[in-house]
């Protein structure tokens, strides 16, 4: 990978993760059953398009005034019930993987299938970045509605990953219980969680502020003087490509694999397992324009770009090393580790991003959730106020925003069945 040829800056080994005192709702079974029954009446009464539409015209299955806010989920455990509930009814084989049944009650990663095994597979995975599983999560479930009305869909297999991360998710946060960025943390090797840009261990003091906020804080003049010394670009791979040196800092990539790493890296494998084909879409908000869908292409990948063109529009692809890309290159990427894990299966991977916000007011945002959460606390007002701004940022309340990135998003899943169908990937 490109940053892993970085000086080993380890400082700080006393950092103690734990779960807290959450109190994640569990799924009671009568609510499930509930909500199973609201949401299949609500499917039956909205009716349902031609299945034959989805696999031969680019154009989304969900009316535009549909009301596609509607998938989203007010917190965790909510997407959790409907996610469970509605790929009961469309079917699905499920598979629950408790987190830390001791430190972090109730907090599982859901797996739903569809389809058989032995055929091509479209892998679609949430809340990596814990916080971002609101969206991932609405596009989840709206995708699972498409699958109860599509036989055609079902000639493949789907597996749907839901919330990765899902103290994050839980908490308003990007990182997991350890503070650990996920997207950082897969590595083949111990050796590997070692290290800091040397930019980013300059950069420590502003990043990660060892205090609570105070009333004036000088983020945007100190961030304007530091891209004016470093430049945009380096600036942003410094910051954002990575660190395993700085355990309460931003974008710390962890000491080892992480609780669902290691669950992830034990059993995908028979997740997977016969698949004729995978197309793995991870799902991520916070990065690029207002509502935008990219998709984005790791080095590797980037000579597949011809096929992400033809299949979902030259528009939507970012091939990394690309010039002007809005991106940075990552070391530790889940996707990535298991492409090459399952390689074997000519496994296509590419991070889908919604874009938000400009790149500033959402570092910012990480920048003051992640203060707020080592040193100040519930309760208090700033840290209420972080939590609230940080979910702003990586899933807006706008309706307009919500809506086109479940239908932007169905749209290239749509796009996806129709490439793996063909199958030339
Ligand atoms: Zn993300």
């Amino acid at each position: 990978m490109v940053c892993c040829n970085w000086k080993a800056l380890d400082k700080s080994d006393d950092f103690e993760p734990a779960c807290g005192n959450i109190q994640p709702a569990t799924v009671s079974i009568d609510a499930e059953r509930m909500l199973s029954d609201t949401i299949g009446k609500q499917v039956l009464s909205e009716g349902i398009t031609d299945p034959g539409q989805n696999m031969t015209q680019d154009s989304t299955n969900i009316p535009e005034q549909d009301n596609a806010e509607r998938f989203f989920s007010a917190n965790y455990a909510e997407a959790r019930i409907r996610f469970v509930a509605t790929a009961k009814k469309a079917g699905a084989s499920l598979l629950s993987y408790s987190i830390d049944e001791e430190t972090c009650p109730g907090l599982s990663i859901d797996i739903a299938t569809i389809g058989g095994s032995n055929a091509p597979t479209l892998l679609i995975t949430s809340g990596v970045h814990g916080v971002e599983g609101y969206a991932g999560s609405a596009i989840q479930f709206a995708l699972l509605e498409q699958l109860m009305a599509n036989d055609q869909f079902r000639k493949l297999r789907t597996v749907l990953i839901h919330a990765v991360n899902p103290y994050g998710f839980v908490h308003g946060r990007r990182v997991n219980e350890e503070n650990v960025d996920l997207n950082r943390n897969f590595h083949a090797s111990q050796e590997d969680y070692a290290g800091a840009p040397e930019t980013y261990s300059r950069l420590d003091r502003f990043l990660n502020p060892t205090t609570r906020s105070r009333a004036f804080d000088l983020f945007y003049p100190q961030a304007l003087l530091t891209i004016a010394r470093y430049g945009q670009p380096a600036l942003r791979q410094a910051v954002a490509g990575g660190q395993y040196a700085f355990p309460r800092g931003l974008f710390f990539g962890g000491k080892g694999p992480s609780r669902p790493a290691r669950i992830i890296q034990e059993h995908a494998a028979s997740w997977l397992s016969g698949a004729d084909g995978v197309l793995h879409l991870d799902l991520h908000t916070g990065l690029g324009s207002w509502g935008a869908a990219k998709m984005l292409l790791e080095p590797e990948e980037s000579r597949h770009a011809a096929w992400y063109a033809e299949n979902f529009g030259a528009e939507t692809i970012v091939s990394g090393g690309q010039t002007g890309r809005s991106a940075y290159e990552a070391s530790g990427l889940f996707g990535l580790w298991m492409q090459r894990l399952f390689g074997k299966y000519h496994y296509r991977f590419a991070t889908l991003e919604f874009g938000t916000y400009p790149v500033l007011r959402v570092l910012q945002a990480l920048r003051a959730e992640n203060r707020a959460h080592h040193y100040s606390g519930p309760g208090k007002k700033d840290y209420a106020k972080s939590k609230a701004q940080l979910i702003e940022c990586f899933c807006p309340a706008s309706p307009a925003w919500r809506s086109k990135v479940v239908q932007t998003g169905i749209h290239l899943i749509g796009r996806g069945y129709r490439a793996m169908s063909s199958g030339d990937s």
